[in-house]
């Protein structure tokens, strides 16, 4: 049974969902800084506690349900209202598009949809999300941005690993453009800077570094962006007991969830009467450029699916190809409100020997720390799992309690730091590690676009995608028609050929 839930946090004026026209239109509130600077944001208290969960998924779909978010992150995830319409709204314009996934790849389709078009036929965009706005991964995940050793290195020539390293500073470049074009650095947290990746075990880091040595010698290119510290100060440099060797390289941090909603906020003040958000809205079906909701049914012209994990949900050919796999991440704070020093200020990918977590610092001193994938106990449990209302059992969640960061860190002993919230969160994974990105390849989608499949990486692969995708839909070209100009990697076009016909790891 879907839940809706009423926001009680925001003055009158600011409930969207107060808001009855056809297309969306937020008041504004009064700046009170510089007249050139944008508004300042919703400054929300969060919940006093988080909704029981509810069942899900439904049987046999591999839709969304409206479950509530069990464990945001740190703070109140619904920092921005739900904006329902009425079942009346219907797209009639036939240049209209709809997006479909509130998440960082639909927020940014839509602001660049919204940006790019010339203000004549600037279209109208309908979003929607089948729950509360941005509450699948993108509000779950940890915000690091980075290609981390461990991937180059799997790579199979210098020239991939180039590339891949060079598409994700491209990705950290245009987020960083995008946060300082529109304001929003500071409230979500944005970042540019160094991140290690901390070895435990001898002869992982060996592995690592003999590839690195061969590229220096070779002169790769990717080579020369990444340090390394030997065995000797790896401990002192990285703070990390007991490290053999750290590399160190760069990356972005933020608050992804800030980020796509602020994105949201920006765009509706700039281009109001463009933009009709439609949250706790499953799409259950499409059909010809036909969409299918539980509150009637509307046409437009060009869709594109955000809808990364539940993909399948609505394109049934992608059962198998993008499956949904349950992570979790927690939020570690001391247990008194002074920082705690050593103050944390790189990023870490930290490879104990089971496996690797990774830690994004934040500026009040607190952690957001992901991973633990080596203790989730069975596959059925977060393999082919759409349930991100439901967190793994307790004794996978103490991998960090029980003094994490305590253990871990170098003078972190007395700081009582522990995690105040633990939470899941559903990617969509693909058997080569890809995402799926241009046309849906199959006739009968004629008009779709797709940017979903992003595995446990979205927010270093997401934002040059997203702009790709805006340029194909508004141009009405394929993958192969902006690769270039993008600087797509090649394996990221999507094709029948990379579907798997088999349906081998998909929703029975
Ligand atoms: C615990 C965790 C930690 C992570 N940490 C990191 C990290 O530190 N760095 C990193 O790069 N990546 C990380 N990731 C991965 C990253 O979160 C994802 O790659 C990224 O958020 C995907 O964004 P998206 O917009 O494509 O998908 P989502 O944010 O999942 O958005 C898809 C949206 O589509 C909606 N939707 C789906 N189907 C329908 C439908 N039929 N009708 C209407 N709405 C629909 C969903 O409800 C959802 O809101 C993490 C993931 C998890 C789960």
């Amino acid at each position: 049974m879907a839940t809706k839930h009423t926001h009680h946090y925001l003055p009158a004026q600011l409930q969207w969902s107060s808001v009855e026209s056809s297309f969306l239109s937020l008041p504004i509130p009064p700046s009170h800084n510089h007249p050139h600077q944008p508004p300042p944001f919703l400054k929300l208290q969060p919940p006093k506690s988080y909704p029981s969960p509810t069942p899900y998924p439904p049987t046999g779909s591999a839709n969304p349900t409206n479950t509530p978010i069990y464990a945001p992150h740190p703070t109140s995830l619904n920092n921005v209202p739900s904006c329902i319409h009425s079942a009346s709204t219907i797209l009639t314009s036939p240049g209209d598009i709809a997006i479909i996934g509130s998440g960082l790849s639909g927020m940014l389709t839509l602001y660049h949809i919204l940006s790019t078009a010339p203000a004549h036929s600037r279209p109208n965009v309908m979003l929607f999300e089948a729950r509360e706005l941005c509450s699948g991964a993108t509000a779950r995940n940890g915000g690091h941005a980075k290609v981390k050793i461990a991937t180059l290195v799997g790579k199979e020539s210098g020239g991939e690993r180039d590339k891949m390293q060079a598409y994700v500073a491209g990705v950290i470049q245009e987020l960083e453009r995008i946060v300082v074009a529109e304001g929003l650095g500071e409230e979500c947290e944005f970042e540019v800077r160094r991140s290690l990746d901390v070895f435990l075990h001898e002869g992982e880091c060996e592995k690592m570094k003999g590839v690195y040595d061969a590229a220096i010698l070779k002169g790769e290119y990717w080579a020369r962006n990444i340090d390394f510290v030997g065995a000797d100060e790896a401990e002192k440099a990285s703070g990390v007991k007991g490290a053999v060797g750290a590399f160190i390289c760069p990356a972005a941090s933020f608050w992804p969830y800030k980020l796509a909603t602020g994105i949201l906020e920006v765009l509706i003040r700039r281009f109001p009467e463009h933009i009709n958000v439609q949250t706790n809205t499953l799409v259950t079906s499409l059909e010809h450029g036909i969409l299918h909701t539980p509150r009637g049914a509307l046409h437009s012209e060009k869709i594109v699916l955000a809808t990364n994990a539940w993909t399948a949900g609505l394109v049934p050919s992608f059962n198998g190809t993008i499956t949904p796999v349950k992570g979790m991440a927690c939020h570690i704070a001391p247990s008194h409100p002074h920082p705690v020093f050593p103050h944390l200020k790189t990023t870490y990918n930290i490879y104990f020997p089971p496996g690797a977590d990774y830690l994004n610092p934040r500026p009040d001193g607190s952690i957001v720390v992901g991973g633990g994938a080596w203790l989730f106990p069975s596959k059925d449990s977060w393999y082919n799992n759409f349930n991100d209302a439901q967190r793994f059992a307790s004794d996978v969640e103490n991998h960090w309690r029980d003094g994490y960061m305590q253990n871990t860190f170098l003078g972190w002993e007395d700081s009582g730091a522990g995690p105040d919230s633990v939470w899941v969160g559903i990617m969509g994974s693909t058997d080569d590690g890809m995402p799926h990105v241009g046309r849906v390849p199959e006739d009968e989608y004629k008009g779709v676009w797709m940017l979903a499949g992003f595995n446990g990486g979205g927010m270093a692969l997401i934002a040059t995608a997203a702009k790709a995708v805006a340029k194909m839909v508004l141009e009405d070209l394929g993958f192969e028609d902006v690769k270039d100009e993008f600087g797509l990697l090649e394996g990221m076009g999507t094709s029948g050929r990379r579907l798997n016909k088999d349906g081998r790891g998909g929703v029975e």
